[in-house]
Formats: C-alpha cells, structure tokens, sequence
C-alpha cells in the first residue's frame, strides 16, 4: 500500500518526444528543463571517454572504485573509508533511506524540497514529516521543532531544487549543532549539495570540515550538474567511516560503470571547464532574472543553475511554450502551481526561451 501511494517522479521530457508530439524539428527545439550543463562535459572527459570505449573490456567496474576515491579522498582531506560513491547522487539519497528508515521510523524534509527526499521515504514505509517553506526555502528552526521521536534522517538541499534558495554556512551549522545537541547520533542529517558548484565563493561553506565534526553528517555531491556528466550517473556522499560503512552495506556492488568512473575522476582534474561553466552560469543568471523582471514577473533570486519564476496559470504557459519548441519545467507537483522552473542555458537559449515567453503571456 505505501508503494501504491508514491506518486511518481516526472522527469524532463526529452527532445525526441516533444519532436515526434508536435511534429517540430529536434535541431529547433531547447531544453531547459533539466538543470543539466548547457556546455556538455570537458573535452578532457570526451577524449578520455573515447579511449576507455576503444579499450572497453568485459569485466564488471571496480566494486570499490579505488582511483575515483583516491582523487576525492585527496581534494577532500579525508581517508577513502569516509567516501560512498553512487550512480548519480539520487543512489545515495536512497543508500540513506535504506540504511537509516524502516517502517516505524520517520524522516523530515522542507516542502518544496527536491522530490526524491519524499519518494525514498516513502518506499521506506517511513513517516514523511514534511515541513512547511519559509521565503520558498528551508524553514530550519521548523525542521528542529518537527524532529519526532522516530526520526532517523533530515534531509536538507542547500542549494535547493527546485526554488534555487540557499541557507548560509553559520545557519546550517547552529543547525547540526542544535540536531545533535537534542538527538545525539539518533539523528543523521543528510546535506545534498548537488549545485554547490554554482554558489559564489564567499557562499561556499567548510562541509567537509563539518563531516570531521558530526558523526551524524552525510554530504552528498554529483558530477551531474557542474561538471556534465548527467548522462553518466556518477556523485559521492562523504561521512565518517561508520556511517559511511552503514551506507556501504545496502550499497549495489557494482553501483558505478567503468567509463562514469573514468569520467568522474578526470572532470574533477578540468578547473578550466569548471570555471566557464560556473562563468556562464552567472551570466545566463542574470540575462533569465533581467529577461523576467523585464516582463513584471516575480522571480526567486538563484544560487543555481537555475531560476524558479511565476508565471501564474503554469500548465498554460508551459503547453504554449511546448509548442514553440520550448521545454521547462512545471513544479506543480512541488507544490508550486503557479510557477515554472527553467534551467540556464547558453546565451542565445535563454533569448530564445525569454522571447517565447514574452509572446506566450503577451500574445
Ligand atoms: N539532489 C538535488 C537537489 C537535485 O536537484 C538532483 C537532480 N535533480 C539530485 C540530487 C540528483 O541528481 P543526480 O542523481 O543526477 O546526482
């Protein structure tokens, strides 16, 4: 019964769907729906990728994945022991699930929080104590309150999809300093930073620093977004060796393919892609944040790759858009009717999407 009332995870619709939907040309078709890295991934990959295809072998990946723990373990500062590798990031938010929620237990997440969080709960047959937003964000002092005796995780997104809030270092720390204080170890805390690449430096906090400190801290990281390697499904989650160890034990021992492991370990090697990408990023920013508040809409200023506006009816903006060859994303299921997520892309995509936009609400 609790599987039959999950309701589903909508993903972004490809390119060739809408194409053969509509009758359009793929080639004209943009998709911003997705949060994916409009520059692809670093040659350095592309050319390393092609060798490892040239040299494939039969034999399963490295169970362990030794070298792309070696490579993090170092850029970290912390032992291999303290690293859980995943086929994409979403494996890990799952390996948590697993391994902390049971039936009879809970788990507490912040509406308008990325959807899995509810999804692998709910698998669990766990409580989902979902939070009300504040400001479209986290609501930490509400989360505190809202921590019952059967909570095993928290889930927490920083920056957040799909509302591209972000809570600043010192408010998440008082945060685990206060989870800890109240629930000891009884509570791990789960900090999914899926776009942390995207935050300017000065907002970039110490999170390895804090899994040294908590026991009860998992961060995870993907190569899904900053570095382009979606496609791929490769992330991390670092936390203490014993929990670490916990994740380990429900883990597929084969969780990530021989070249997602090639092509993590030479993206975190390529500062140079990592650099235009985060460039890029800001830019389209504030062309997609000029472009709507050009148009009167309330935008939810970004710390991401992304930027949520309101558009109002968003099932009718979002079917017109479609037809022009346009996909974002609709949120309606994120509790967000009214508004439409849409993923920064290359310059001229973000004037093609503005201009679409501007002829849908205008026309
Ligand atoms: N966390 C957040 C906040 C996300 O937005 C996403 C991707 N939509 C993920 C995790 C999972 O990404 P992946 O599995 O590709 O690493």
């Amino acid at each position: 019964a609790h599987i039959r009332a999950i309701a589903p995870y909508q993903a972004g619709k490809p390119i060739e769907e809408l194409a053969r939907e509509y009758g359009l040309d793929p080639e004209g078709i943009i998709k911003l729906a997705s949060n994916e890295n409009p520059l692809g991934c670093s040659d350095r990959v592309r050319a390393a990728l092609a060798e490892a295809a040239g040299a494939l072998h039969g034999r399963y990946p490295d169970a362990n994945g030794f070298d792309l723990k070696e490579v993090l373990a170092a850029r970290h500062g912390v032992q291999a022991n303290w690293i859980t590798l995943g086929n994409g990031s979403n494996d890990l938010l799952e390996l948590a699930s697993l391994a902390l929620l049971d039936e009879g237990t809970s788990a507490v997440y912040a509406q308008h929080a990325f959807v899995v969080y509810r999804l692998s709960t709910q698998a669990r047959g766990a409580r989902h104590l979902m939070v009300p937003a504040r400001d479209y964000g986290h609501d930490l002092d509400a989360m505190l309150a809202a921590i019952a005796d059967d909570t095993r995780l928290v889930f927490i997104a920083n920056p957040n999809n799909p509302t591209g809030t972000h809570l600043s270092g010192p408010r998440v720390r008082a945060f685990l300093e206060s989870v800890r204080a109240r629930h000891g170890d009884r509570v791990a805390v789960l900090l999914d930073e899926a776009y942390d690449e995207y935050l300017d430096p000065e907002e970039r906090a110490d999170s390895t620093q804090w899994v040294r400190e908590f026991p009860n801290l998992i961060v995870t990281r993907t190569f899904s977004k900053a570095y382009g390697l979606a496609g791929l499904r490769v992330g991390y989650a670092l936390a203490q060796p014993a929990l670490t160890d916990l994740l380990n034990r429900v883990r597929q021992p084969f969780n990530v393919n021989v070249l997602a492991q090639i092509a993590a370990r030479v993206a975190l090697d390529d500062t140079d892609f990592l650099a235009r990408t985060y460039a890029l990023n800001r830019a389209g920013r504030v062309q997609l944040q000029d472009g709507f508040a050009a148009l009167g809409l309330d935008f939810v200023p970004s710390h991401t790759n992304f930027v949520l506006v309101r558009v109002g009816d968003a099932a009718r903006v979002n079917g017109e858009l479609l037809r022009r060859g346009v996909i974002v994303r609709p949120v309606a299921g994120d509790g967000l009717p009214e508004h439409l997520r849409v993923s920064i892309g290359l310059p001229e995509e973000n004037a093609r999407f503005l201009d679409a936009l501007k002829a849908v609400l205008q026309g």
